[in-house]
């Protein structure tokens, strides 16, 4: 499979046809690393063989973190538009890596955006160049969607903070050197980077998952941890502004994992339909298998346009918060619809092979993290109504 297609290449180009050559030669080294470090072993992954956690480093030393991030932190300087679409080429040869690297920098973009300056100057470039791997803690195991109601105590003690309490289901649990934890004090919901080594920080046992098997997920446990005040990030009782501005990002690079995990789905319909035979003929020839692939490709395509959009008005300094959850609901749920065609269309091996049934146990995550389509569709009407008005 060749991750980074002619017509990715094609799209991109009428996106930003300024800049062209130098965004194509990100990419194509990129995608060049996935097809022959990460696509293999893709599978190994998934049944736990093998640890995505080298293949991550050498990736994020190759750049794709750096991408969207200005040169003075260690950034590359390119358009977040390049930096999503490595994260589909990267959906499509290994989700889980994806979804460890896609909130890794959402944390780095959260630190760019609200950090002080010697948090971005600190932190920055460790995280960019992966010397640091980071974990983003939002979730508890009483408050998901309603993000408002964490319950984690952050206390004033002598030089800083107190916390205490639980997250749950947070990916890169105890692989990360650092987490990003929103925590209640005084003024509400606050930000604050905590180091892992820190005493009272502990990491429960990593979650059996449908998918995405090759990302760590467990709780992180708070018992009288002490942060220093100079980890609160940006102002006190701004924590969930901030968590919502880095989800409303996020959102954009899920959507495109998702065409990316829909690509590999699609990629291997097109090579099977073609040799599978039934009734004395290749399965491709038959109508209704050709309305799948229709259906599977035009949503691939849509998807990856929805995304694009969304990263330009980004890009842009324009709101993008409708874009993004627009972008996310259609490439989570269409990348499901074309993984569940690509099941039917393989007939029983779709339903008996681990690797063939891989896509859609990757997929299914992502109608539900980084906000679900119920929550995002209720986002995108009260936007749209106010745009309206
Ligand atoms: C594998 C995995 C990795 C994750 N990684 C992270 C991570 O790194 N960091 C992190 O902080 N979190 C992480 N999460 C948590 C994830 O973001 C939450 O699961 C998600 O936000 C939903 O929260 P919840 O599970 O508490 O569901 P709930 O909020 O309890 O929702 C349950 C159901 O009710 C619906 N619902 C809730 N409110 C409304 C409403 N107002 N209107 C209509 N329907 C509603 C929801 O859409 C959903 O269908 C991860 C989860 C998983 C499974």
């Amino acid at each position: 499979m060749q991750l980074f297609s002619s017509e990715h290449q094609s799209m991109l180009k009428s996106f930003r046809p300024s800049d062209y050559p130098e965004h194509m030669e990100v990419l194509s080294s990129l995608g060049s690393f996935m097809e022959s470090e990460l696509l293999p072993r893709s599978s190994r992954f998934d049944s736990g063989q093998e640890s995505i956690a080298p293949y991550r480093r050498r990736l994020m030393e190759h750049g794709i973190c750096a991408i969207p991030f200005p040169r003075e932190h260690g950034g590359l300087g390119l358009p977040f538009l390049i930096y999503a679409s490595a994260i589909e080429l990267l959906g499509a040869a290994d989700a889980s890596t994806a979804l460890s690297v896609e909130i890794h920098n959402a944390v780095a973009e959260g630190i760019m955006r609200f950090g002080s300056d010697e948090q971005r100057s600190g932190l920055l470039p460790l995280l960019l160049s992966g010397k640091k791997l980071a974990s983003f803690a939002l979730t508890e195991p009483a408050s998901g969607s309603d993000a408002r109601t964490v319950r984690t105590l952050a206390e004033r003690s002598g030089k800083g903070f107190t916390l205490n309490g639980s997250k749950t289901f947070i990916t890169n649990a105890g692989e990360a050197d650092l987490y990003m934890v929103f925590a209640r004090t005084g003024r509400g919901p606050s930000c604050f980077i905590v180091e892992a080594s820190s005493p009272g920080v502990s990491v429960g046992t990593p979650m059996l998952k449908l998918g995405m098997r090759g990302s760590r997920t467990a709780e992180v446990s708070f018992r009288d941890c002490e942060v220093p005040m100079e980890n609160l990030v940006g102002a006190e009782g701004e924590g969930i502004d901030y968590a919502t501005a880095i989800l409303h990002g996020a959102r954009i690079v899920v959507a495109a994992l998702n065409v990316g995990i829909a690509r590999l789905a699609y990629d291997g319909v097109m090579r099977y339909s073609k040799t599978r035979t039934a009734f004395e003929k290749p399965i491709s020839e038959f109508q209704l298998v050709r309305e799948k692939i229709a259906d599977m490709k035009t949503g691939i395509n849509a998807g990856r346009l929805l995304y694009y959009y969304a990263s330009c008005l980004k890009e842009n300094g324009q709101d993008y918060s409708s874009e993004a959850a627009q972008a996310k609901v259609f490439a989570t749920e269409m990348s499901l619809r074309v993984c569940d065609s690509a099941i039917q269309l393989y007939g029983g091996y779709g339903y008996t092979t681990e690797d063939l049934h891989r896509p859609w146990r990757d997929a299914r995550l992502l109608t539900i993290g980084e906000g679900t389509s119920e929550i995002l569709r209720l986002l995108i009407a009260s936007r749209e109504l106010a745009r309206a008005s």
